[in-house]
């Protein structure tokens, strides 16, 4: 599984530096754009043109760089087994 995020991943926000408001919010990216600059919509710091990532129903974007991808159920699945197999 590489890290890199594209469309249709699951990713949480693992960084939010100005105010945290979006830390752990978990999403589905519909669109990767390059964005011009946005704040914050909770503290209204500015992000800068950022490389973001978009949430499918289009509400929330976030810098590429706070996100974490998430593993697919599959890929988290097939590791519990093998870790049974290992007891
Ligand atoms: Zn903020």
């Amino acid at each position: 599984m590489s890290d890199k995020i594209e469309v249709g991943d699951l990713v949480v926000v693992v960084r939010w530096p100005c105010c945290k408001e979006w830390l752990g919010k978990i999403f589905r990216v519909g669109r990767i754009n390059q964005e011009p600059p946005t704040f914050c919509t909770k503290c209204k710091a500015l992000h800068g043109s950022v490389y973001a990532a978009i949430e499918r129903s289009d509400t929330f974007a976030s810098p590429i760089t706070w996100l974490r991808k998430i593993p697919p159920l599959a890929e988290l699945e097939s590791v519990e087994r093998e870790t049974e197999l290992c007891r």
